[in-house]
């Protein structure tokens, strides 16, 4: 495996080619968590389409409520970039739960200064239980030093960002995010609950109103990302985040609008 992982030859693509292949196959198997047959056993069954449509009849707060009766604590996995939006989401769940949900922040190394002191002001705030998640190092240098993020993102998200995420979401049946519908395209055509890659996704403020979201953060007095101060709608990784509104900042002058988490 070492010898696999020192022994990447060739010129850049033939490079990116290997580490695709390795990404793809190898590697993973290796670090991805499996559930036991025990574990999948004792998880409930559920039908899609009976959860959106009870889901959807409730406020935000009794969405949150209900998911714990509908699945254990311990089959909730909660993700959160502390990003723009992010204080919402939290400060929900903490309020909610008495910050009793884990919650999982992909540290890509290529965040803002500012998000990783945003993140240790918000733990503090709200108790937070957080919990890194980063690539291994060998592969996170390799994007590093090749500018990955600029030859090939999709690469570089894959290996910063879903990688670290698919090795432990194994262990959880239900992953929670804070999409909302106005964030861009793909996002507006979501429901409540959808299942991907084996996991089933909640967005429990998917379809929050504007008004909705500031009349919270006002009765709350949420704080902000300080970066949304200076221009950023939206905010992800230094390499591929400039100014605008909403998530036009984010690979500005690329097709490229997700990072793959979830798509
Ligand atoms: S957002 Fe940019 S820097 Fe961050 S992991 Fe994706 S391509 Fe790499």
């Amino acid at each position: 495996m070492q010898a696999i992982r020192n022994g990447i030859k060739g010129d850049f693509a033939e490079k990116v080619n290997q580490l695709n292949e390795l990404t793809a196959s190898f590697v993973p198997q290796a670090i991805k968590i499996t559930p036991s047959a025990e574990k999948k056993a004792e998880r409930k069954p559920y039908d899609i389409e009976e959860l959106n449509e009870r889901y959807e009849k409730l406020t935000i707060d009794e969405r949150i409520l209900e998911l714990y009766k509908d699945f254990g604590p311990e089959d909730v996995l909660l993700t959160s970039s502390f990003a723009g939006n992010s204080a919402l989401l939290l400060h929900l769940f903490a309020r909610l739960t008495g910050s009793k949900q884990k919650v999982h922040f992909i540290d890509t190394g290529y965040h803002f200064p500012e998000t990783l002191a945003y993140k240790e002001k918000l733990t503090q705030m709200y108790n937070l239980n957080v919990i890194d998640l980063k690539a291994e190092v060998w592969k996170h240098r390799f994007t590093s030093e090749y500018n990955m993020w600029t030859k090939d993102p999709d690469l570089c998200c894959k290996v910063n960002k879903t990688e670290p995420l698919d090795a432990i979401s194994g262990n959880y049946q239900v992953w929670v995010s804070g999409l909302i519908h106005t964030q861009n395209e793909h996002r507006k055509g979501l429901r409540l609950f959808e299942e991907k890659n084996g996991i089933l996704k909640f967005y429990p403020i998917l379809d929050i109103t504007p008004e909705e979201r500031d009349m919270y953060i006002l009765t709350h007095d949420l704080h902000f990302h300080p970066l949304v101060f200076e221009g950023y709608g939206s905010i992800g990784c230094t390499h591929c985040t400039v100014k605008g509104t909403g998530r036009e900042g984010r690979w500005f002058g690329q097709a490229k609008t997700e990072c793959g988490l979830h798509i």
